[in-house]
């Protein structure tokens, strides 16, 4: 961290906040310029508050050197993280392709999709037992039912399955769910992000509708800061001026995330867009910059899906996209 002081700071007020800087626990490294002087500070700054540094009558500015994450940089840990459920791997150059309706609605609805998801390449079985709704009085999701409902498609088919927690309550129910998600709503619900921390699942981690690549990560640091390492990043499009789709796709965070962590990144084009036709093109431009995995919705009957209908491919054009995709990955492998 770069603190540079204010011109006409005294050598005793500046060696008055070296001693308070010192008690930080950390080393100063002064250097003085023609106008300006500047502290170098050595050490575990991650608990220093800018903001009061910043503050200080004597201080012009605080910069940070070094991102406040910590677990889930690269610069702590270079190679990337490969998350592993069943047969699948997320990260270090494979491609996980998760398919599946938003909720669980009946047996015959899930065992139908996951058995035709399966055929056409996906690797897990996605599928909304908790949902997350805008309205009370939309479908709530069938709960405890809906994950029973979710472990019988696993059992038909051999697929791993992801789905959503909304509170650590619930946390029993998951005990044979391969990957717990949370959603961009729990993006940043500390409590439950630090109690799936004390867990060994995978978390499929959402970024939050309207928070920075910063943000994401430091909810990712949550987790990982109680233990649990594996961690799988989502980007699911973003809140703009923009009402034309649902929401903004933002394929940059990508290679940006790859570039920052070493934690596999995937991206959900459906809840990006919210419109079917724009699924299949913002798929394939998620696999040209780099995703380690794509999360599509897919329903047998999305006219009278009780959710995200609008947005959910049918089993047919998601084989087609599954081809294309593949197709995509090869030529930006070459
Ligand atoms: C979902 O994946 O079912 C979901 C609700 O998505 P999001 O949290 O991204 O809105
Ligand atoms: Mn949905």
């Amino acid at each position: 961290m770069i603190t540079v002081l204010k011109q006409g700071t005294s050598q005793a007020q500046m060696e008055h906040l070296i001693a308070w800087l010192k008690e930080q626990n950390l080393d100063v490294h002064v250097s003085r310029g023609q106008d300006y002087t500047i502290l170098g500070l050595i050490g575990d700054t991650s608990r220093i508050d800018m903001e009061l540094l910043g503050s200080l009558d004597i201080v012009e500015s605080v910069k940070r050197v070094s991102e406040p994450f910590k677990q889930c940089s690269r610069q702590f840990h270079p190679e990337d993280t490969v998350v592993s459920v069943g047969k699948a791997r997320i990260g270090g150059g494979h491609f996980c392709l998760i398919a599946g309706p938003c909720s669980v609605e009946t047996e015959e609805q899930i065992i139908e999709v996951a058995e035709k998801v399966k055929a056409a390449g996906a690797d897990i079985l996605r599928g909304g037992a908790f949902k997350p709704r805008t309205s009370p009085y939309d479908f709530q999701g069938l709960g405890a039912d809906g994950i029973s409902l979710l472990l019988e498609a696993k059992k038909a088919t051999g697929l791993p399955i992801v789905t959503e927690i909304m509170s650590a309550h619930y946390l029993d129910l998951f005990a044979d769910v391969d990957i717990i998600q949370v959603g961009a709503r729990n993006m940043q619900n500390f409590d439950l992000l630090k109690e799936l921390g004390k867990t060994d699942k995978p978390i499929l981690l959402k970024r939050g509708l309207a928070n920075t690549l910063k943000e994401f990560l430091m909810s990712a640091e949550y987790i990982m800061s109680e233990g649990n390492q594996n961690i799988i990043l989502c980007e699911r499009g973003i809140r703009t001026f923009d009402t034309y789709s649902r929401n903004t796709l933002d394929l940059t965070i990508v290679p940006m995330l790859h570039e920052l962590s070493h934690l596999p990144v995937i991206v959900d084009p459906s809840h990006a867009t919210g419109k079917v036709r724009l699924v299949p093109p913002m798929a394939l431009a998620a696999v040209a910059c780099g995703a380690d995995g794509v999360m599509v919705e897919v329903h047998n009957d999305p006219i009278r899906a009780l959710c995200d209908g609008a947005q959910s491919l049918r089993p047919e054009q998601f084989a087609s996209l599954a081809g294309k995709m593949r197709t995509v990955r090869k030529a930006v492998a070459q």
